[in-house]
């Protein structure tokens, strides 16, 4: 069972939009992995009014957290090692996107080809506009609003 309150080592991702946990659940593809995930939808937020915050407990090592940078870098990262808060990670956009977004191009070779990584790079940090490696089709991020 995992203690809510306490982690022994995990992250405690705090600040996350509310109903934005579910997404960033499957980006973190904690799906896929053999460990405890508490979510919290809609908690009281001075700061946001209303919250999501994910817990999870497993080897930080196993968790890809650069992706939250993409998803929102407004959330808080907490690092977690023996019960306390050791680190907060600042969360930035990732340089380099590996199977997170899929290109729509249908002539783009990771159309054709099913078995190829979806690689996408950061073109503008501005704009945070990404392009496929492969194509440079463009991926705006969906909530830059223009
Ligand atoms: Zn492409």
């Amino acid at each position: 069972m995992l203690n809510v309150g306490r982690l022994n080592e995990g992250v405690v991702l705090d600040h996350i939009e509310a109903g934005k946990s579910m997404s960033i659940y499957k980006y973190l593809k904690l799906d896929k992995m053999d460990c405890c995930v508490a979510i919290i939808k809609n908690a009281h937020s001075n700061k946001m009014g209303k919250k999501d915050i994910i817990k999870v407990e497993c080897p930080i090592d196993e968790l890809d957290l650069d992706v939250l940078g993409f998803i929102d870098h407004h959330i808080t990262v907490n690092i977690i090692r023996d019960g306390v808060i050791v680190d907060k990670k600042e969360l930035t956009l990732p340089k380099k996107l590996v199977n997170i977004i899929s290109c729509k191009n249908p002539r783009c070779i990771t159309s054709i080809e099913q078995g190829l990584d979806q690689v996408f790079l950061l073109a503008d940090e501005e704009t945070e506009t990404y392009r496929c490696k492969y194509c440079e089709e463009k991926y705006r991020s969906s909530r830059k609003k223009q």
